[in-house]
């Protein structure tokens, strides 16, 4: 690795995403945030080391929703149906090969005591006080909604009117404005460097625009399944402070506390408030350094919609691993990544993708070269993932600025370069000399291929390695199946 790229990077990464809500089915919302990050922290243990690295992902366990839920399922004990739900939300990552180091969970006492202790913290700095509350919230959201994110009829666009209410009541408030000036400092300068661009244009126009206190408390009569508030039993802990503060208990909870520098959190659009400008503020007030970095992706939609559960356009995590396999699950999911935009998912859309990348590009090739390189017996050069991506700087900086859809390209554009050097050198007409030199050339550059795809195609780029290696002799080896064929189409 050359030396400029290494002091531009940290040598040591953790790495976050937003923990879900316990209720409902886990979603391509859901496996797009945990992929993108679990690529990321893949890639950086190769370079720099597992013990490097700290992901974490899990469940936000408190609040109303997760109360009605339980409630509808016929659950008295709420621990159980979250012990249940954050099970499920566990097996379900498990499935889809996300490697986080530690499974989050709201519920766990060793995080309600940290949370509980850094309200205290916002207390002691005189940044809380008590104030009357009149506001509209959204239960799906679990947040009041300001007049901007309120459609003309005061309801909200992502959930039924049923989830809105009006509310008047008592609150404790965090002072957010008094951090304006100090925060967009920290923007702009990229102490906390947001991605993409345009999300830190968002945020920066937001808070010049002035930012109103915030409440951090609910009454506890109407939200009791919280974390009680310091010294009140009649308020509790809102669970938007509650979630965004495990962030710090799953580094104090695990002995990882000096990873806080290396803080990035990998969030969807909808929560860029939430992290790139309340949760900083209340890190400046309780002492601590604001993170890193954030990546703020945007969504995928179909036919141009959200998908959400309200809605019910969800497109169903299985029928995608059923379809496809894990492997190139993870595959399209990235290479639809909504880096700036929405961006329209669909199975159409997926299937010419693995078609055209998967089927015909990578699985093609190597079954190509397997069968010929037998026949002279040719083997690649085993070089390792550092060594690799270093002659591929463009790689590098995609995954530094989380262009993961880039890095799919940048593979895919590797792959189709050898099919193109197999098609124009013709090896199948030349002598057994020749045939091997061609083959020697190809050989290496997919074993390449193969270990640039370790992060993503986490079992398929180890099943190349071991064909071109010679550790795993099968000249009949299919990669990518031709897809089944789905009703309606010719
Ligand atoms: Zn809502």
């Amino acid at each position: 690795m050359n030396s400029t790229n290494d002091n531009k990077m940290n040598r040591k990464k953790y790495l976050t995403t937003p923990i879900f809500y316990a209720n409902g089915e886990p979603h391509i919302g859901h496996l797009l945030t945990t992929t993108v990050t679990d690529v990321l922290a893949r890639h950086y243990r190769l370079l720099f080391g597992s013990q490097n690295v700290f992901f974490t992902t899990g469940t936000d366990e408190h609040g109303t929703t997760v109360e009605q839920s339980a409630k509808k399922l016929g659950y008295d004990n709420l621990q159980d149906y979250v012990d249940m739900r954050s099970n499920y939300f566990k097996e379900k990552f498990d499935d889809v090969l996300i490697s986080y180091d530690y499974f989050v969970r709201t519920t766990n006492k060793e995080h309600e005591d940290f949370v509980k202790n850094f309200v205290q913290k916002l207390i002691d700095a005189g940044d809380v006080y008590k104030d009357k509350y009149e506001g509209v919230y959204c239960y799906g959201c679990e947040k009041f909604l300001t007049k901007s994110e309120m459609t003309e009829d005061g309801l909200c666009p992502l959930h039924r009117p049923d989830q809105v209410i009006k509310i008047e009541e008592e609150n404790y408030f965090f002072k957010l404005s008094k951090y304006s000036d100090k925060l967009l400092k920290l923007i702009e300068n990229d102490t906390l460097k947001i991605y993409p661009i345009g999300k830190k244009n968002e945020i920066v126009a937001r808070i010049q625009g002035g930012l109103e206190d915030q409440s951090i408390s609910r009454p506890a009569d109407k939200v009791s399944w919280a974390v009680g508030f310091p010294d009140d039993d009649k308020q509790t802990v809102y669970v938007w402070v509650d979630a965004l503060i495990n962030y710090l208990s799953s580094l104090e909870i695990n002995k990882n506390q000096d990873f806080w520098q290396y803080a990035t959190h990998v969030l969807g659009k909808d929560i860029s408030w939430f992290h790139n400008v309340i949760w900083p503020a209340m890190l400046l007030s309780a002492g601590y350094d604001v993170p890193k970095s954030t990546f703020v992706h945007s969504f995928l939609t179909v036919g141009g919609d959200k998908i959400s559960k309200s809605k019910g356009n969800v497109i169903d995590v299985p029928a995608l691993i059923d379809r496809y396999g894990i492997d190139a699950t993870r595959y399209l999911v990235l290479a639809y990544l909504p880096y700036k935009d929405d961006s329209d998912a669909s199975f159409g859309l997926f299937d010419s993708k693995y078609t055209s990348d998967l089927v015909n590009g990578l699985g093609n090739l190597v079954s190509r070269i397997n069968k010929m390189g037998r026949d002279v017996e040719v083997l690649a050069e085993v070089r390792e993932y550092q060594e690799v991506i270093s002659e591929h700087e463009n790689i590098l900086n995609s995954y530094e600025e989380f262009r993961l859809h880039d890095v799919i390209n940048e593979i895919s554009q590797l792959v189709r370069e050898s099919n193109e050097y197999l098609n124009a050198n013709e090896p199948w007409k030349k002598n057994d000399k020749e045939k091997a030199e061609i083959l020697q050339n190809v050989f290496d550059k997919v074993f390449d291929i193969g270990v640039l795809l370790k992060p993503i195609l986490v079992k398929t780029s180890q099943t190349i390695c071991d064909i071109l290696s010679g550790e795993m002799v099968e000249p009949s080896i299919i990669l990518f199946g031709r897809l089944p064929k789905v009703e309606g189409q010719n």
